[in-house]
């Protein structure tokens, strides 16, 4: 709730006062600020019910200027926080196809007429306040929209990155403890009168999950100062990529390593599913790897520099 709001959210809120200087539309600066403040909170609604969520420039809601209004009408699925935002930020269409400039980002406040927001249920993440949301040809003042028309897929391009930078290191901040947890384990954990962590092969499993922490860790430092100033959208591909490489591998061995405590509430097995969303959420890895391969040529190159 707090990565999607602060890195992703908050961002595309802001880009359109940095964007509109002065004449930045009132009740987009007014919810940025009440946000930025923490009196209310704002979800970020881009995976559409129209199409798979990792087919972005195929989503189906609608967000179109008739006069001086905006007309909002569509659906958006599993969106963090919508179940106690004040605001959704909703990515539509104002024309038809996939060019990038067809989309724009709208602020809509959740008590609208013709928003239904009702609760994705699902027994993991519980605190998310993830829910999927309705929009029935929703009508706002044109001035909410955020940023210009036509700007929304280059604005959310220009953002991403930061949202996979603090991705990577929430990442590497939860599977460092898990693996702290697990090594406290298994120095208590005695068989045959040792200490589990005395066994080479646990000992070896554990080590690898350490190097590979360590290698997301050092990923994340040299990419950050990209990632975030230069916006790079090849630095936030490859973190992205590394988070689903990592993060799965590493908790499922951590829980094999704590046996069936792993099985206890909040033990690691459960910590493990949940986690899973870092290979989904904002871009499954597979999608992330595609990017890697498209982006090949100039990371080969920036190797050799
Ligand atoms: C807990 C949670 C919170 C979320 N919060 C938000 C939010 O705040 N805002 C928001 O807009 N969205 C949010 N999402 C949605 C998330 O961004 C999407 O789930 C994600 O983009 C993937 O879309 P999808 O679920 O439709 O999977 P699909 O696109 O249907 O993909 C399903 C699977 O198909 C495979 N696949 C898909 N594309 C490719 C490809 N190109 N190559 C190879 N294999 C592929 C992968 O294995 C993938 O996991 C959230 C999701 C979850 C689970």
């Amino acid at each position: 709730g707090v990565l999607v709001q602060a890195a992703s959210a908050l961002p595309v809120l802001g880009s359109a006062r940095s964007d509109a200087g002065s004449a930045a539309p009132s009740s987009v600066t007014a919810a940025c600020e009440q946000v930025l403040a923490g009196a209310a909170q704002v979800a970020l609604a881009a995976t559409d019910e129209a199409t798979a969520g990792s087919d972005l420039s195929g989503l189906g809601t609608e967000v179109r200027i008739e006069g001086d209004e905006l007309v909002v009408h569509g659906g958006k699925r599993w969106v963090t926080n919508a179940g106690g935002a004040e605001y959704l930020l909703v990515l539509g269409r104002h024309r038809p196809g996939r060019h990038f400039t067809n989309f724009s980002w709208a602020l809509v406040p959740a008590k609208s007429a013709g928003v239904t927001v009702s609760t994705a249920t699902s027994g993991l993440l519980a605190n998310s306040a993830t829910a999927h949301v309705g929009f029935d040809s929703v009508r706002l003042p044109a001035d909410h929209l955020v940023g210009r028309t036509g700007r929304g897929m280059a604005v959310f391009a220009r953002h991403m990155s930061t949202e996979r930078l603090a991705g990577a290191q929430w990442a590497v901040a939860l599977t460092g403890r898990v693996l702290a947890d697990t090594r406290e384990r298994l120095l208590r954990r005695t068989a045959e009168g040792e200490p589990l962590w005395h066994n080479a092969v646990v000992r070896q499993g554990f080590a690898e999950c350490l190097v590979r922490v360590a290698q997301l860790r050092a990923l994340c430092d040299s990419l950050a100062e990209s990632a975030v100033k230069g916006q790079s959208l090849s630095a936030g591909t490859l973190l992205k990529s590394a988070v689903g490489l990592t993060v799965d591998t590493v908790l499922a061995q951590c829980a094999r390593l704590q046996g069936a405590d792993g099985f206890a509430a909040g033990g690691a097995q459960g910590i493990r599913a949940e986690a899973g969303v870092l290979g989904i959420g904002g871009g499954v890895t597979e999608l992330m790897l595609a990017g890697v391969a498209d982006m090949s040529d100039q990371l080969l190159a920036e190797l050799r520099s």
